[in-house]
């Protein structure tokens, strides 16, 4: 346990990790962070994992920015703030002149505020005149966006996360709960106790296998097939919801007719999952009283990612799984903020509340709310597209704000050869980052202890943070940044607090019309929440589908863009573990998480490593066809043969130097779990 002043104060607020969101109180001693306490009053119920408690000695780290940063040749030097906003300002506004809003780039942050991501998005559209704005969403869940908004009209959790103890059969596919969203995990387990069946698909033996009735250990990317498979079960057996198919669905003939040839014999085959589990997984999805289907980056991370989202609504529309408590989809989402800042409308098509650009209507609606001439009526590029655009001299500016895709996004020697490339680059930031040390700006932020603002949770729940300690140095936090770099621009903007910026985002996001900070005290708002008066919505889709109907979509199995072969013979997947957390620049500053986990483990099968010459703790070269890292290994029959699984946790093993940036055609999240690669013994390295 730790030992905590008893002096010290206790500042309520929000996990700054994961999508839980979980309430938690800072204890605040002398100015500085020194503790994490329980809070009993968020819908955690004071749980924690690991990371919330022990993650927070970041705050306070010496490698915190505490001065703006200007290169001078080779070297970061340390500017004023007026120095560093000048420049940023007249090199953002030359590349304006000479190329236009198309040659401006801007990732914005899932770990930053509603509010912030709000100020990003209007600042790329309204300053820099581009619609050039994603974030992380892009390698996570952009293919729940795309997939639940066509099928459902709304790509969020449809139910929130205290409900899946009641649900009796809760289907997992592709979520490693218990690391990636543990106090979800300690609601599976609730349920499990309580009598409810786990069935649990994923190729690796996760650690809720021991809670699960049943365990699909599937071929890595054969979703779709396994999914389709089951429904073509469901619909033999006339185990369907023939009332809930005709008063609430579409498409549902011509959908049915793509069905034929996923037999549980021919899926046996693609998937490895014998006809008899599939059957039985069917059965008992289509049965249930309250079946819910909670998933994760094991299916959305694939060149057929948008497909297998697909193939998740059309399972639960088929049975009538939706618009009831303790049923739903249930994609569970990674940032703390990452719903937020897709809420928000940190995309490249879609103004906040899903609105988009496309629409006439829409663009002039901002046009005046935001009071200016116009506002650009393209559709701007994906995190991928980005990248290729400035390897094609067509982006030539670039604001990062709190991202680090040196090491968060595929085939990462080409995401630093793009970066390298760049006229002009920001980067905004809490550390130095592997990103940041490219950039020829860089601004210093205030991390989520030294602000006010808001959290959407992966259940649609809006929460808030609030300012507990000052920043370091001359740190600022990530909208009074934006709102000077505005000024700097001649935009008239006056914010003095997020609680403004929340009520313009009310009065332009009806999602959020009713959601002002002075409401969220207790437990926050799910949105939508049009109005004052409204309660928030805990579940969605109960009389009709935000879209109208739940509309069917027919897909079909897809093999992954690259599949081992003799030279490249396993096939990696990449993810995260329980005690580190994305790129580490958090968590690895946090010293008792660091020691739990302080190295990269790629696991690989006893099969694997005996065949390769390796084992428990050896180092091994790990190499695909963009590049080769040294990283230990770990033996273990938790991950199937000819798989091995390594986390994007460590700068020293890069792990994404090695992962393919195929994407999905649809939504263009790239292939992050599966790619090709060969093993080599390296010896003392
Ligand atoms: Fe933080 Fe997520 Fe852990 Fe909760 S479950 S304490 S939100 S990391």
């Amino acid at each position: 346990k730790s030992k905590i002043s008893a002096d010290a104060q206790g500042i309520r607020t929000t996990c700054p990790y994961c999508g839980v969101g979980c309430q938690l109180q800072l204890k605040v001693h002398e100015g500085k962070v020194v503790g994490v306490g329980r809070d009993k009053s968020g819908s955690n119920r004071g749980q924690l994992c690991v990371k919330g408690q022990f993650g927070w000695e970041f705050i306070h780290h010496p490698d915190r920015l505490t001065e703006p940063l200007i290169r001078r040749g080779d070297r970061l030097e340390p500017a004023t703030w007026d120095e560093a906003l000048d420049l940023v300002s007249q090199r953002f506004q030359s590349l304006l002149s000479q190329y236009g809003g198309h040659a401006l780039a801007g990732f914005s942050s899932a770990k930053c505020t509603n509010e912030e991501n709000y100020l990003f998005q209007k600042f790329m559209r309204v300053a820099l005149r581009s619609n050039h704005v994603d974030h992380c969403a892009r390698l996570c869940h952009a293919s729940t966006v795309a997939g639940l908004a066509t099928a459902f009209g709304s790509g969020a959790m449809t139910n929130g996360l205290n409900e899946l103890p009641f649900a009796d059969v809760i289907l997992i596919i592709g979520a490693n709960v218990t690391e990636t969203q543990p106090v979800t995990g300690y609601r599976l387990r609730e349920a499990a106790k309580k009598g409810a069946k786990l069935i649990v698909i994923d190729p690796r033996r996760i650690d809720l296998v021991k809670d699960a009735h049943l365990w699909l250990r599937l071929r890595p990317g054969t979703n779709t097939a396994l999914l389709n498979g089951m429904a073509h079960v469901i619909l033999r057996e006339g185990w369907w919801n023939r009332d809930f198919v005709a008063a609430r669905t579409e498409g549902f003939d011509e959908w049915r007719e793509g069905l034929t040839d996923y037999t549980p014999e021919r899926v046996e085959e693609l998937t490895g999952v014998p006809a008899k589990d599939l059957t039985e997984a069917a059965r008992l999805y289509a049965q249930a009283e309250r079946g819910s289907i909670v998933y994760a980056m094991g299916i959305t991370q694939h060149t057929s990612g948008t497909n297998n989202v697909f193939a998740v609504a059309n399972l639960s529309v088929l049975c009538g799984q939706l618009g009831r408590e303790g049923t739903g989809v249930n994609p569970l989402r990674g940032q703390n903020n990452v719903q937020g800042a897709c809420d928000m409308a940190t995309l490249p098509n879609y103004y906040p509340g899903y609105r988009h650009i496309l629409e006439e209507e829409e663009r002039r609606f901002f046009e005046s709310f935001w009071g200016v001439e116009s506002l650009p009526d393209w559709v701007g590029k994906t995190v991928p597209e980005v990248f290729h655009g400035i390897h094609e001299g067509d982006i030539r500016g670039l604001f990062i704000m709190g991202e680090n895709p040196i090491l968060a996004d595929p085939d990462s020697s080409d995401v630093e050869a793009a970066l390298r490339r760049l006229d002009f680059f920001v980067v905004q930031d809490i550390f130095l980052t592997e990103t940041a040390r490219l950039a020829h700006v860089v601004l210093p932020a205030a991390c989520f202890a030294e602000k006010d603002g808001t959290f959407t949770n992966t259940e649609r729940r809006v929460q808030l943070i609030r300012k507990a300690v000052e920043p370091p140095g001359n740190a600022r936090s990530d909208w009074e940044i934006l709102t000077a770099l505005a000024n700097r621009m001649g935009l008239p903007w006056r914010y003095d607090h997020p609680k403004g910026i929340m009520e313009e985002i009310a009065g332009s996001t009806p999602l959020y019309g009713g959601i002002r900070h002075e409401r969220l005290e207790k437990v926050g708002l799910q949105w939508p929440c049009p109005d004052m008066d409204h309660p928030g919505t805990p579940f969605l889709h109960e009389e009709r589908f935000t879209r109208g109907k739940g509309k069917f979509h027919r897909v079909e199995h897809l093999e992954a863009d690259e599949l081992p072969d003799r030279d490249y013979p396993l096939l990696l997947t990449t993810g995260r573990i329980l005690y580190q957390y994305h790129t580490g620049s958090m968590s690895r500053r946090s010293s008792k998480l660091s020691a739990m986990a302080p190295e990269e483990k790629a696991m690989i099968h006893p099969g694997d490593a005996s065949r390769f010459g390796l084992k428990d703790g050896d180092r091994a070269f790990v190499e695909s066809r963009r590049g080769r890292v040294v990283t230990s290994v770990q033996v273990t029959e938790g991950v199937p043969p000819g798989v091995v699984f390594m986390t994007f946790h460590y700068a020293e093993t890069p792990t994404n130097r090695l992962t393919n940036d195929a994407t999905d055609p649809i939504c263009r999240i790239p292939e992050l779990k599966g790619c090709a690669i060969r093993l080599a013994p390296a010896g003392e390295q």
